[in-house]
């Protein structure tokens, strides 16, 4: 694996109509762990989010509520901003589809595919659903309805602006076919290729009977459709078509990282770019982005992820249901790391999910409490009574049997960055945990059969007992790199807890040895209480 490439990862511009959710939290999360964790590998990464803000659902929504459209925006996406703040999100560029280059950008691209022969006039007879912001046909409806919100479409008559998607089918099936991992995971990808080969029909991307959106630049009376206007975000955040430099006065403010401002960002970033997608919208992602793309004269994005949806105990995740989950209340509950590793664990990579208290509490307390938190914990405490907190030299055990159980470990530690690196890569967050949670189980192991609090009170035994010490504090270093990019509280209060900073490139710091021996830590704290299941409100099984 190249870890030298750059890459772009971006989250879908969460539209400003509602409050965000675990869903959004989720993709966002996703995307997150993974800028942090190239960066940590030193991979150059560009991490974009953003607010989507135009659109028929706006307007009605800020008429409701007897505001405008921009200051209706300009409200919500306030909360994006705390929100993200909240849970850490380390973004580079925050996107508004209000931004001035943004609008110039879409308009220059609709430009492009007008000169290109891509769009005609014709009259629009559809069946749209407000709520999805897309057109159906007849056959996609379920019961004359919206297959998502259940709700019966608006029957459509105008006349609009088609673009000529019919004419990427092939190019699209060609593009897949050359780049099978282009849709990740297969199920997804097969998914779209399934519909491809169905055929593809034109679609309208004006509109006439609103006017919150980008307009047409030829014909005013005309704003673009909203998702048409929405996906160009991807590249209008690079300077595209023309800009010398990233808008940096336009988003400042709006970036954490100073991110990068290569003379070229569009040449420097694209196509280097994975978008994080909700399955819902993966068609928008794929069908119709990239045959803008195409038709505009430049390449497909390298990756687009898509992801399944939470459920909530067994149901449908409903406002209706009254069983949304709010990130905020779980992160304030039980922690940024807590909700984190959820999500990381038992969210909808591969598939849809079950979001159950149960199982968060039971992973919580097992992998977290016990496991992490024990292990760091106990070794810091015997390392400060046998050693004054101070690391000792490495030496082998006496014993033969604990001398083949380090070696084990110190195997273990030095396989486990290229496992990261392979799991990260094939967006498999959760067995990247799994790998780092392995070496916690070991470890525990490790500590219980060599029992250094047994070990202390020989002293015949001082040399197994320094080589138990040595173990442990190696393991705790690495522990504290490896869960950088995944539980970045828990990274920074283990590194607090060594005497160390949770910085360096990963490949240097996840091996065996890299905490030299004569390095005095600090004081030892719990990382992570556990959670007690009665004050969940359920009755307490203990008599
Ligand atoms: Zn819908």
């Amino acid at each position: 694996m190249n870890v030298e490439t750059p890459i772009y990862i971006t989250t879908p511009l969460y539209y400003v109509n509602d409050e965000l959710h675990i869903g959004h939290a989720t993709t966002t999360i996703y995307a997150d762990t993974l800028a942090r964790f190239w960066r940590a590998c030193g991979r150059p990464v560009l991490f974009l989010t953003g607010s989507d803000e135009h659109g028929q659902k706006i307007h009605k929504a800020a008429t409701a509520a007897g505001t405008s459209p921009k200051a209706f925006a300009d409200t919500i996406v306030q909360k994006f901003f705390e929100l993200w703040d909240a849970l850490d999100i380390q973004y580079d560029v925050f996107i508004r589809t209000t931004d001035d280059f943004h609008k110039q950008a879409v308009a220059q691209l609709f430009t492009r595919l007008r000169d290109g022969g891509f769009i005609r006039k014709d009259n629009y007879n559809a069946l749209y659903c407000v709520e999805c912001e897309t057109n159906y046909t007849e056959k996609d409806l379920v019961d004359g309805k919206c297959p998502i919100h259940k709700t019966t479409p608006q029957q459509v008559s105008e006349e609009n602006y088609f673009f000529t998607l019919s004419k990427f089918t092939q190019p699209l099936l060609d593009h897949i076919a050359a780049n099978p991992q282009c849709i990740v995971p297969e199920p997804r990808r097969n998914e779209i290729v399934g519909k491809l080969k169905e055929g593809l029909n034109d679609i309208s991307v004006t509109r006439t009977t609103f006017d919150w959106g980008v307009p047409l630049p030829w014909d005013k009376q005309h704003v673009v459709w909203v998702w048409w206007d929405a996906l160009v975000n991807y590249i209008s955040a690079l300077g595209w078509p023309n800009a010398e430099s990233l808008p940096t006065d336009a988003i400042a403010g709006r970036s954490r990282h100073g991110h990068e401002t290569s003379a070229a960002p569009f040449a420097h970033w694209w196509p280097s770019a994975v978008h994080l997608v909700g399955k819902d919208i993966l068609w928008h992602h794929t069908v119709v982005w990239w045959s803008q793309l195409l038709g505009a004269g430049e390449k497909p994005p390298r990756q687009v992820f898509a992801h399944g949806w939470w459920q909530v105990e067994g149901d449908k995740m409903s406002k209706t249901l009254g069983n949304v989950i709010k990130p905020l209340d779980v992160a304030g509950k039980y922690g940024r790391d807590a909700l984190r590793y959820h999500i990381l664990r038992e969210g909808p990579a591969k598939g849809d999910a079950d979001w159950r208290q149960s199982a968060f509490v039971a992973r919580y307390n097992s992998d977290l409490a016990n496991g992490l938190g024990n292990l760091l914990n106990r070794s810091l405490n015997m390392l400060g009574k046998y050693f004054g907190g101070v690391v000792p030299a490495e030496c082998a055990f006496d014993q033969p049997a604990l001398e083949t159980s380090r070696l084990s470990l110190i195997a273990r530690v030095n396989a486990l960055y290229p496992r990261l690196v392979a799991a990260v890569t094939a967006f498999d967050l959760d067995a990247a945990c799994e790998a780092v949670i392995e070496l916690v189980r070991e470890t525990n192991a490790f500590v219980n059969n060599a029992a250094p609090f047994k070990l202390a009170k020989d002293p015949a035994r001082a040399k197994d007992l320094q080589a138990s010490m040595h173990a442990l504090c190696q393991v705790d270093f690495v522990l504290c790199h490896a869960l950088r990019a995944f539980l970045p509280d828990a990274a920074v209060r283990i590194a607090n807890q060594l005497g160390i900073k949770a910085e360096g490139k990963l490949a240097d710091c996840i091996a065996w040895n890299k905490l030299a021996a004569g390095h005095t830590t600090s004081r030892p704290e719990p990382l992570f209480a556990r959670i007690e299941e009665a004050a969940e409100g359920k009755p307490s099984t203990k008599p």
